[in-house]
């Protein structure tokens, strides 16, 4: 799959529900969201398929997210199906980790290679005071558990200066004697992420360098938007994911599904095409891979976080829209 900026589109996010078992404060309100009805969530089946009309299209990596996609119902029997469609390279999971441990084992039998686990504070108060539930021990269980079952484990975690500004250099620290990713992400102004402030980058990198020592950068590894750095004597990189300081259009590779079946073409836009009308409405096959082509043709050059005409934009919460 080849879009009209000649960018090659091999990897889709799945959002597999907009429900979670956590409350960030930068993700979703407090009180709660209205969820989407059972029936306007996309069944496990048409998930798959989908995954399989694009794997005939050249989608080779599909990561399943949500919400918290280890609250959904069944997802072992999905990345099973996933795990069986020819073409489909990777399988990957993005979680909070709360639920991991516990389901390590059957995630990784029905094949599961990568996980990204979020934590944004090693604190177990600011952890709580972030994710509004003291789950951090089940975190840290999670992360242990995919470590010493030999996945890739990835750590996500966004620096807001209102919530975990000391965080980011402990949770650095998980990176010394493990060979694991820490990557921080800058918290972009979709949803409740505009009542915060970020921690730009180019702060959080002196911070580390002033603790840990002078961050060498890496030759981009042609994985994903991050930029990593190593830190003398750590084992693991450290990972920026910056995408308003430091722009990563141009090698952007990826759809996205919403749980309701919306195909995304790029996360600040809330363009894009209703899979699920079709998906009920039994089209062949050739009739899906020709609507994802012509979405494909209208997939946006770039974001434009910071700009401000607001038009066109989205307004729905990560947790909708599959972070
Ligand atoms: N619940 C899972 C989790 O937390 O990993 C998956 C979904 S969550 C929406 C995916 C990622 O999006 C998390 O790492 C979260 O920290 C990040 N995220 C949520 N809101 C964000 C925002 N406004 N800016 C940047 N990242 C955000
Ligand atoms: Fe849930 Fe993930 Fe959003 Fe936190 S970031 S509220 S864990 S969906």
């Amino acid at each position: 799959m080849k879009d009209i900026y000649g960018r090659t589109i091999d990897y889709l996010r799945i959002s597999v529900t907009d429900k979670c078992n956590l409350r960030c404060k930068y993700c979703m309100p407090a009180e709660g969201v209205p969820c989407v009805a059972h029936k306007d969530v996309l069944t496990l089946e048409e998930i798959a398929r989908v995954a399989k009309v694009m794997a005939g299209m050249g989608l080779r990596k599909v990561r399943l997210t949500g919400g918290e996609p280890l609250v959904r119902k069944n997802i072992t029997e999905l990345l099973r199906q996933l795990h069986a469609i020819p073409g489909i390279e990777h399988l990957a999971l993005t979680t909070n980790g709360v639920r991991l441990s516990e389901m390590l084992p059957e995630l990784i039998e029905a094949g599961l290679d990568h996980v990204n686990i979020s934590i944004d504070a090693l604190d177990r108060e600011v952890f709580e005071r972030v994710a509004g539930s003291d789950r951090l021990q089940e975190v840290l269980d999670g992360i242990d558990a995919a470590y010493a079952k030999g996945l890739a484990v990835k750590l996500n975690c966004v620096p807001v200066r209102e919530l975990n500004p000391e965080e980011p250099v402990k949770l650095a620290g998980m990176a010394k004697d493990r060979k694991i990713d820490v990557r921080f992400i800058e918290l972009m102004p979709i949803g409740q992420g505009r009542l915060y402030t970020g921690i730009p980058t180019g702060d959080l990198l002196k911070q580390l360098e002033d603790i840990y020592g002078k961050a060498e950068e890496l030759p981009y590894d042609g994985e994903g938007p991050a930029k990593y750095y190593a830190l003398p004597g750590f084992a693991g990189r450290i990972g920026f994911i910056s995408p308003i300081s430091h722009k990563f259009c141009t090698d952007c590779n990826r759809l996205r599904l919403t749980a309701e079946g919306r195909l995304k073409l790029c996360l600040y836009y809330k363009d894009g095409i209703d899979l699920r009308e079709l998906l009920r409405n039994n089209v062949s096959d050739d009739q899906l891979q020709a609507a994802v082509r012509d979405a494909l043709a209208q997939k946006p050059k770039e974001h434009s976080f910071g700009k401000e005409d607001m038009r066109g934009t989205e307004q729905k919460r990560m947790n909708q829209i599959g972070g």
